[in-house]
């Protein structure tokens, strides 16, 4: 209670600063100064014709402090993997560690143009050269491009050399498989790439039926696209059989690479039959994620892939330079223009260089420790729909909280007020009600032990006191949004507010899909 003065002040000076921007804007404001006109100027119609604006863009005049104060504001209200552990599944919400930041803002790479000629850019493309050396040597593949710009490109780029490799035998053929637990993305991209979807139902463990599969497999089988370890974290023990049975027909195995944070430095894909795959850079290898930042989803695949990978593709001359060959008449063409995401290639690589190989393989063995240590400590409050070990992430239900009509989204909802980002929910599907946590390898015993605890506290919660877990969060600026209209009708636009400096308080509905009239 004697802090209840200082936090008035505090807050009511906040509900002043919290305007946007549109809002402070005042003709005339500016955040930059620059240096009176010093050559002629320049006719913008000459030079541009019709595509010169005749009216002022509306945008909002500020100065430097208070454009800084915005976003700086904007950043405190959003959760970060720098203030705590982000446990949401699949995703491989890593720590990204300040060594490739520092690196990747070093002025020879963050300067350079995309159009430098090769002469001047060998020590870039050598980082390139050296980042798919390494990825090669991880994942026991032939062959690599790195221009994919995330994992779903990855696997649209995947499923494309696998159909020009089937086309160069004469026949595209009609189906991939997929099995029911996988992640949306896959079917998706086998859509996109104009092939039928066949579903495979997974057996008890969790896994893929190999008898089940040899039935389905046939000569339109172009591939199957399987994720391992599977999305319920469980590995699949029989990837040799699964890779045989397609062989036998002339199918091709894909892996959908995303969850390769349990397998770094301890197997191989290339080396239990898999024949082309993507990694995410941006979750295995720890470039940041999400905000909208670049990703990358590098594509490797066995030597006879090799020659339809999109062009061009890196070389090395006699005189020892490296260049790009762009002399690929099988090629599947580009799948994007410039690596706008190279930032991404040097902290993917210098993650790697700084852990090494003991490193590397010490990262996943605790990876797969922390997400057990979860498991052991909640299994006797949260179901486990299935008791195949896991590897590197641990997926529960809500069918003990159901009871009490406590959801997933509920108990997901309440560990924000517990300061934790919440874990994957309602995915994988083949689990109804689940709970996706992956804890990866970046947090410490301390941290596990806080989660642990919010975890087992909500779990006592839903029985105790449910509503206070199904209104949760509390302790938010904005508590729940109604999703779907969130999803379907945001508003993008600012709109004008009638009142002024009026800040929602937590308990508040902010409505979103309507223009905001009030704040
Ligand atoms: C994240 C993920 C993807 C898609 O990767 P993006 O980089 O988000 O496009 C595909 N499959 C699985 C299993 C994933 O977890």
């Amino acid at each position: 209670m004697a802090f209840t003065g200082t936090t008035r002040k505090v807050t009511a000076h906040l509900t002043q600063n919290e305007a946007l921007s549109f809002e402070k804007s005042a003709p005339g404001k500016k955040g930059y100064k620059l240096a009176p006109l010093d050559v002629p100027e320049a006719d913008a119609s000459a030079l541009l014709g019709d595509s010169v604006r005749s009216n002022e863009p509306m945008l909002p005049e500020l100065s430097e402090i208070e454009i800084i104060r915005h976003f700086t504001r904007l950043s405190t209200w959003n959760y970060a993997i720098d203030l705590g552990m982000y446990p949401l599944g699949s995703c491989t919400m890593k720590y990204n560690p300040r060594v490739n930041e520092f690196v990747s803002r070093l002025e020879g790479i963050a300067e350079a143009h995309p159009y430098q000629p090769e002469a001047l850019s060998q020590g870039l493309l050598e980082i390139i050269k050296l980042l798919q050396d390494c990825l090669l040597d991880i994942t026991g593949m032939h062959a690599i491009t790195l221009q994919p710009a995330a994992g779903a490109h990855g696997e649209f780029t995947g499923i494309l050399l696998a159909r020009a490799w089937h086309e160069s035998k004469g026949n595209p053929r009609k189906t991939i498989l997929i099995p029911d637990s996988a992640h949306g993305t896959n079917p998706a991209t086998a859509a996109s790439c104009g092939y039928q979807i066949i579903n495979l139902k997974s057996n008890e463990q969790g896994g893929v039926d190999v008898a089940a599969l040899a039935e389905i497999v046939n000569e339109d089988t172009a591939a199957m696209m399987l994720t391992n370890p599977s999305t319920i974290g469980v590995f699949e023990h029989e990837i040799h059989k699964i890779a045989d049975v397609l062989h036998a027909k002339g199918a091709l195995l894909y892996m959908d690479g995303a969850n390769m944070n349990a397998l770094v430095g301890k197997t191989r894909p290339g080396d239990f039959g898999v024949d082309v795959m993507h990694l995410n850079l941006h979750k295995t290898f720890s470039t940041p994620h999400g905000g909208g930042g670049p990703g990358s989803g590098p594509v490797a695949c066995k030597d006879f892939l090799e020659p339809f990978l999109p062009t061009p593709v890196l070389a090395q001359g006699p005189d020892g330079l490296l260049h790009w060959n762009y002399d690929r008449p099988q090629s599947v063409g580009r799948v994007r223009m410039l690596y706008g995401n190279f930032g991404m290639f040097v902290r993917a690589l210098a993650y790697i260089l700084a852990n090494g190989p003991d490193g590397l393989r010490q990262t996943t063995e605790d990876a797969v420790l922390n997400a057990n240590y979860i498991r052991k400590k909640l299994e006797d409050v949260y179901e486990l729909p299935y008791p195949t070990a896991s590897m590197h992430e641990v997926v529960f239900s809500d069918k003990r909280q159901v009871k009490n009509r406590v959801k997933t989204g509920d108990i997901a909802k309440r560990l924000i007020d517990y300061g934790f980002h919440p874990y994957t929910t309602s995915f994988p599907l083949i689990v109804p009600g689940a709970l996706m946590i992956e804890p990866t390898e970046s947090e410490s015993r301390e941290e596990l032990d806080l989660f642990i605890d919010a975890m087992r506290q909500i779990a006592r919660e839903a029985e105790e006191n449910p509503e206070l877990v199904t209104s949760a969060p509390h302790s938010t600026r904005i508590s729940r949004l109604d999703e779907t209209t969130a999803a379907r009708k945001p508003v993008l636009r600012w709109h004008k507010p009638v009142v002024r400096w009026k800040t929602p308080g937590p308990n508040d509905p902010v409505e979103i899909g309507t223009p905001a009239k009030e704040w």
